[in-house]
This record gives C-alpha cells, sequence and structure tokens, in this order.
C-alpha cells in the first residue's frame, strides 16, 4: 500500500513507530567536549563505532592530551589509530586540524564556538580538511546539544528507501531534510534511523519482513526482501554500539 502523506506528517510517524521498535534508546543531546567530539567523529568515518572507539580511546590512552598528539611524530599517531582504518589520512587532518587550531585560537578549545549560531559553526570547521558537514552536525548535537539532524551512510539510505528524501549523498539528503524534521526531533530521528538502519534496514539484505515501517516504505524491492528472508527467517543481530554515546 502506498500511504501518501505530508513528509513531516510522515515523519513524525516514523519517529512514532521506531521509538516503540526501540524502547529506551537514549535519544538525548550530548554535553561533551566539542574538541573531543570533532576528533571521535573524524575518526569515525568509513569504519565501523567499534574501531574508531578503538582509536578515539587509544589516542587518550596512549598521549597525555590533544597537545601531545598535535606535536606527536606523525608516526605515533597514525599507529594509535590504524585498527579503524584510513589511519594516513585521518592522522594528517586530525594533526593539521589541532595545528591550525591552536595557531588561530592560541589554545586547543573549541570553547569558543559555543557562542556561535549554526551557520557560523558549519562554516568555521568546514574550513578543516577531513571535516565536513556531517561531521560539523555531530559536533553542534552530540556537545553543544543544538537542534540538528546529522546525516550518515545509514540515515541517508533509510530516508531515501522511504521517500523522506530523494538523494544520492548523504550531503544531499542533508540539505532536503534539515528544515523538514520538526524542531526538537532531530536528535532522537538521526539516533532511531541509525539504529533501525542497523539492524532492520541493512545496506544489503534488508530485513523487510520483520519491519515496523513496512507499510510506509516505498523501496521497490521491499516485497522481494520480505519474501526471502521470511522463507530463511533471518534475525538480526543487536548492535548496541554508537561511538558517540560514548565520547
Ligand atoms: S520495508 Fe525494508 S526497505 Fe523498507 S524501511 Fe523497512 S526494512 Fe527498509
Amino acid at each position: 500500500m502506498q500511504i501518501q502523506m505530508d513528509r513531516k506528517e510522515k515523519i513524525l510517524k516514523v519517529l512514532a513507530l521506531l521509538k516503540k521498535e526501540f524502547k529506551g534508546l537514549k535519544t538525548e543531546p550530548g554535553k561533551s567536549d566539542p574538541l573531543d567530539v570533532l576528533i571521535a567523529t573524524m575518526l569515525s568515518q568509513n569504519t565501523t563505532d567499534k574501531t574508531s572507539y578503538k582509536a578515539f580511546v587509544n589516542l587518550k590512552e596512549r598521549f597525555k592530551d590533544w597537545y601531545e598528539v598535535m606535536e606527536a611524530p606523525y608516526t605515533k599517531v597514525r599507529d594509535a589509530i590504524k585498527v579503524c582504518g584510513l589511519a594516513n589520512p585521518k592522522a594528517r587532518n586530525i594533526q593539521r586540524m589541532l595545528k591550525e587550531l591552536k595557531k588561530e585560537h592560541g589554545k586547543l578549545s573549541l570553547n569558543h564556538i559555543k557562542k556561535m549560531g549554526n551557520d557560523e559553526i558549519y562554516e568555521e570547521l568546514t574550513k578543516y580538511n577531513g571535516v565536513g558537514v556531517k561531521t560539523v552536525s555531530c559536533v553542534l548535537v552530540f556537545s553543544l546539544a543544538r537542534d540538528v539532524f546529522p546525516v550518515d551512510t545509514h540515515v541517508h539510505r533509510v530516508s531515501n528507501r522511504l521517500s523522506l528524501a530523494h538523494s544520492k549523498t548523504p550531503e544531499k539528503t542533508f540539505e532536503q531534510l534539515k528544515d523538514i524534521v520538526p524542531e526538537g526531533n532531530k536528535l532522537a530521528l538521526h539516533t532511531l534511523l541509525i539504529r533501525f538502519g542497523r539492524k532492520i534496514c541493512r545496506a544489503k539484505n534488508p530485513l523487510c519482513n520483520k519491519c515496523p515501517l513496512y507499510d510506509l516504505c516505498e523501496f521497490e524491492e521491499k516485497e522481494y526482501y520480505a519474501g526471502i528472508n521470511k522463507e530463511i527467517g533471518v534475525e538480526p543481530k543487536e548492535n548496541n554500539f554508537i561511538i558517540l554515546e560514548h565520547v
């Protein structure tokens, strides 16, 4: 059944159904240090939460503070984070960002962004290599408790399958949804869509047979996947690990 409804109304319906499905999932904004969140999110690009969290912990354990990371030989930083992949560019970008931050503000802190508006913060942080819109959105949500909507690969895929967005990249999905997700619901929707995308609406072989959003979904292969997974009785794997809950 194709359900036509206003996108905002559909988002609220998706939220209600996912809250019911994932009862108890933490969807509160964080108060973590913005520089910690920025670095954790830079590490999390193109890898799993488990490995990027390990890389973040390695940095915290092997170096006294971000000053030591900035001044360390590049190979030491690279080795500390190699568990999360793309260690060469990530180490280079993190050290370069720290050096530029120190040069511009005299210290390694992002406290100056706390008084800025969201647009100014996007402009301020995306000037660093390796820092894109999604990374800045995570800083806004997980350290400044701003009401923004980070779009990663899971949020992008699920939003498009549900026809909440129609785009080929997470950046465009972000642009299409950032003013449509009702205020006060952005973090909750982000967190729930990630959990849903990992557990049920997976990139490969989505578990459409177990999907609480089946009637809202416009993915053209949903009937096929509902059929094959029903036959083989696939069970979703639990995955409780979200890096930014731990920073
Ligand atoms: S029906 Fe399938 S493709 Fe559609 S949202 Fe659910 S799991 Fe994803």
